[in-house]
């Protein structure tokens, strides 16, 4: 579990300057995190329960982790993130109470934003476990997540790429019922991530990203970082290979015989 005591932000995390793209997520989790702590007054006169706990969903590779560790820097939350598989193994017959405790710790932490990743290996259908270990995981989730409207600054985030494995009870209305899709980006998008991606990272003058954009339809941001890396990587090789070039070029000449014998 990554657990941050300071704000996210703090963590050298530099919040929405690092998303490219997704500016409909941005915006709702900005809405609804942001807005009741800018406008206090308003959401005075308007006492209306204030969805704080978001499923993201949509294919791997789009984001969905990224923009929360980027919305918990942003917004200055205290994050604490835990991956579904890293808490079935780490607690082997000890997970409701790995649920119990996270939660306590994002109330201690609060103003704080608690994030399960993976989360369908935590939160499957019941019934289909023969174990009852990830039943047990869900209902305890169940009574958490009823619990949280009551924990003031306590957002709860969960990632998948399979929602379709859900529990559904999990997204009904007071629990992650705000949903929020991540999908493959459009050009646009991709040339907002190439352009985020690639900010630190001194760029031929030749590079064109719109270039890059076009001719990368289909590729998810995962994708596009992979493809900088192997760019990255093969300049490399191609400086490299510059240098030893270079480095055979100043050698003296080996002289030749004739000149040898000529010494
Ligand atoms: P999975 O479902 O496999 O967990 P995911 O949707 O959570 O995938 P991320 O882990 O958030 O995907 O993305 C992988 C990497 O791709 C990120 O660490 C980031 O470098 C890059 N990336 C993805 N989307 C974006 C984006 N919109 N802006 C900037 N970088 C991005």
């Amino acid at each position: 579990m990554r657990g941050l005591t300071k704000p996210a932000s703090e963590g050298g995390r530099s919040g929405w300057g690092d998303v490219g793209g997704l500016n409909d997520v941005q915006k709702a989790i900005q809405e609804m995190v942001e807005f009741p702590s800018k406008f206090p007054n308003i959401f005075a006169q308007a006492p209306l329960r204030i969805r704080s706990n978001v499923l993201l969903y949509g294919p791997p590779g789009c984001g969905k982790t990224h923009i929360v560790g980027a919305a918990a820097a942003a917004c200055s939350l205290r994050f604490i993130s835990i991956k579904g598989p890293e808490l079935l193994n780490k607690y082997i017959g000890a997970s409701e109470q790995a649920v119990r405790d996270l939660f306590t710790k994002a109330a201690a932490a609060a103003p704080c934003l608690l994030f399960f990743d993976e989360f369908d290996s935590i939160a499957p259908r019941r019934g289909h476990d023969n174990t009852g270990v990830t039943d047990r995981v869900v209902n305890q989730l169940l009574t958490e997540l009823d619990g949280v409207e009551a924990l003031t600054g306590v957002f709860v985030f969960a990632a998948t790429s399979r929602p379709d494995l859900l529990d559904a009870a999990l997204l009904r209305p007071g629990r992650l019922d705000r949903l929020l899709f991540c999908g493959f980006p459009s050009w646009h998008e991709r040339l907002a991530i190439l352009q985020v991606l690639s900010q630190k990272l001194p760029l031929a003058s030749d590079v064109n990203l719109e270039a890059i954009a076009s001719m990368t339809e289909g590729f998810s941001g995962a994708d596009l970082q992979a493809l900088l890396s192997d760019a990255q990587l093969a300049s490399v090789h191609e400086l490299l290979d510059h240098n030893d070039a270079e480095k055979t070029n100043q050698m003296p000449a080996r002289p030749s015989i004739s000149e040898a014998e000529k010494q």
